[in-house]
């Protein structure tokens, strides 16, 4: 088996964490190529091939590929696939684009969100929210899917693997431009890889009490998540939403403030190591899935547990 691996680049910058989870699925099949594809990715590209298990790291450093847009990434990825039996990236909002566009040109299925490699053929996945596993095996010579990093540890360090650039010869796109990246400026950790995760939910009652929640959150050095009531109430962002249609997230610690536990939003953190819920009804159905629950008004709890923290 010989896999290709699409690192995750921002900009120009090896997403380590997305990465190195998503190696750890792909070394489980063969061996691991890794691309690094962009713009000015040298130092990307040295990243990825410090990892441990890493065969050869290919650079494709090309300004049509500065900014990853999906049509000329998976052009490339189409034209590198023939010689892989698996093209694997991780689950980002970047891959999700590019992927499927592999897949189509190269006429297979699209495996997405796997959550375990059971062999080269046969892959799990969630399905209706998480709340059943179905088990695909596919039948396609090249399996291309992406994995839902928060299922696996991160790939160790320590590796050495040469890097080789390849020639980039794929057409600028038509269908699509880069105009801008607005990004939300913070100092928290990014949620979906954070360590611990603070979320506020309907409960919290507006933006400005959402104060409450990134106080907690600084306190335990956490990122900041929300459930969709909130964020549809504009209490806080959209890139903030936890859950089926928002990130998914496995911290060691996830703290749920006001949220009442919907299957939608478990299905975005029901992985999380250990779950602390907050909520003033005993009846909540987040106490169902939660190791310590705190019945209490959130309004008294939080304020206090940040002057004791
Ligand atoms: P509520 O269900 O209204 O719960 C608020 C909780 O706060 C209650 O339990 C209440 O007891 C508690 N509370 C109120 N005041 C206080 C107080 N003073 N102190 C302590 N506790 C208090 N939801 C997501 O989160 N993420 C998703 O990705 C998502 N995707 C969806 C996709 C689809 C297709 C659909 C149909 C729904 C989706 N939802 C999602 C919505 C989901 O069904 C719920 O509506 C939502 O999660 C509820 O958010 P909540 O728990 O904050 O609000």
């Amino acid at each position: 088996m010989t896999v290709l691996l699409i690192a995750e680049i921002n900009g120009a910058n090896l997403q380590a964490d997305a990465t190195a989870k998503a190696l750890a699925a792909a070394a489980t099949l063969g061996a691991v190529d890794i691309l690094v594809a962009g713009e000015g990715v040298g130092a990307a590209a040295s990243a990825a091939a410090s990892f441990a298990g890493v065969a050869r790291v290919l650079v494709a450093d090309h300004a049509v590929l500065g900014r990853q847009l999906a049509e000329p990434m998976a052009e490339l990825i189409a034209t590198l696939a023939a010689r892989y039996t698996h093209v694997i990236g991780p689950a980002t909002a970047g891959l999700k684009s590019i992927l499927p566009r592999v897949a189509g040109r190269l006429d297979v299925m699209i495996l997405s969100d796997v959550t375990a490699i059971l062999d080269a053929d046969t892959f799990e996945r969630p399905i209706y929210a998480g709340n059943a596993i179905q088990t695909v095996r596919s039948a396609d010579s090249i399996k291309v899917a992406t994995i839902r990093t928060a299922a696996f540890a991160p790939a160790p360090r320590g590796g050495g693997a040469p890097i080789e650039p390849i020639e980039v010869t794929v057409s600028t796109s038509a269908a699509s431009h880069w105009v801008e990246d607005r990004l939300s400026l913070a100092d928290r950790p990014e949620l979906s890889s954070a360590g611990i995760v603070v979320s506020g939910g309907r409960g919290v009652g507006s933006k400005e009490n959402f104060a409450l929640i990134e106080q907690l959150a600084d306190k335990l050095g956490a990122a900041v998540g929300a459930s969709r009531a909130a964020v549809d109430a504009g209490y806080a962002p959209n890139d903030r939403q936890v859950g089926q249609t928002g990130k998914v997230v496995a911290p060691a610690l996830y703290v749920a403030v006001g949220i009442s536990g919907a299957i939608q939003h478990l299905a975005g953190m029901k992985d999380s190591r250990l779950i602390v819920a907050i909520n003033k009804d005993e009846d909540a159905p987040i106490f169902q899935i939660a190791d310590y629950g705190l019945v209490g008004d959130l309004f008294q709890a939080v304020p206090e547990l940040v002057e004791r923290l």
